[in-house]
């Protein structure tokens, strides 16, 4: 068994903190982090969106926006969109999409701004939690919130919620990143991505411990929630 730097067993995650309502002017908002990443979501509407002839009256439609601050991570990143920020807004949105029920709002957009404050690797995860929070706390209906995890492997071990050191570990068979998202404590998944190499018997490991992980993550987040409704 590989000894991680942070002294983690392999299915540990980082601590995690999450809070509702920390952008007063938004509709709903909420902070998630793992250790040092730490994402802000804010959500704007469900608002008529324009241009007008962007409307369909038979759906609304969920825009996310991802951004990794300049100052988040140690080199600092050029400010502004990239490729990277595009595929992240995609998957986000697409990891969202399935808890919520668009047709409810024709002609309308939900605006889901999510900012990188500190990155140390899983930020689409702890960005995908904190959306999903904030959603919530906009008091749009939802059927679950979404909760989601970098897993991976490093060399022959599973590992859960990687940090940067881990992703950029050299080792063995290296490093494998491999985000998911699940619909709050069930089944489902919203998102798989792999970067890196597993074997697909190996798969089955992954999918184990998303379960473990997700039901805490998820735990976190229901926290949440009652602390800002109470
Ligand atoms: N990163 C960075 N500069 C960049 C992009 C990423 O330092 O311009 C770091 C950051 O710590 C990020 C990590 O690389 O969390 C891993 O990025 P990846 O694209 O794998 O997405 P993430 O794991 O953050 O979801």
């Amino acid at each position: 068994m590989i000894q991680r730097n942070s002294g983690r067993k392999a299915d540990e995650l980082r601590p995690m903190s999450a809070k509702v309502g920390v952008v007063p002017n938004a509709d709903g908002s909420a902070m998630f982090s793992f250790g040092d990443t730490v994402a802000i979501a804010a959500v704007y509407g469900p608002r008529q969106l324009h241009p007008q002839h962007m409307q369909d009256p038979s759906t609304g439609i969920l825009r996310v926006n991802y951004d990794l601050l300049s100052f988040s991570v140690y080199d600092r990143k050029k400010p502004g969109p990239s490729r990277r920020s595009q595929e992240i807004s995609k998957v986000t949105q697409w990891a969202l999409e399935p808890v919520l029920d668009l047709k409810e709002f024709p002609n309308t957009v939900i605006d889901v701004q999510i900012y990188i404050l500190q990155a140390d690797a899983g930020t689409r995860t702890a960005g995908i939690n904190a959306a999903s929070l904030a959603l919530a706390h906009a008091g749009i209906p939802m059927k679950n919130l979404v909760c989601s995890v970098a897993l991976g492997k490093l060399d022959q071990d599973i590992v859960a919620d990687l940090d940067k050191s881990e992703e950029d570990f050299e080792g063995g068979e290296g490093p494998t990143d491999f985000p998911i998202a699940k619909i709050g404590t069930g089944n489902d998944f919203s998102l798989l991505q792999l970067d890196g190499k597993i074997q697909p018997e190996r798969v089955k490991e992954i999918i184990s411990l998303a379960d473990v992980t997700c039901k805490q993550i998820y735990e976190v987040q229901k926290k949440a929630l009652k602390e800002a409704f109470q």
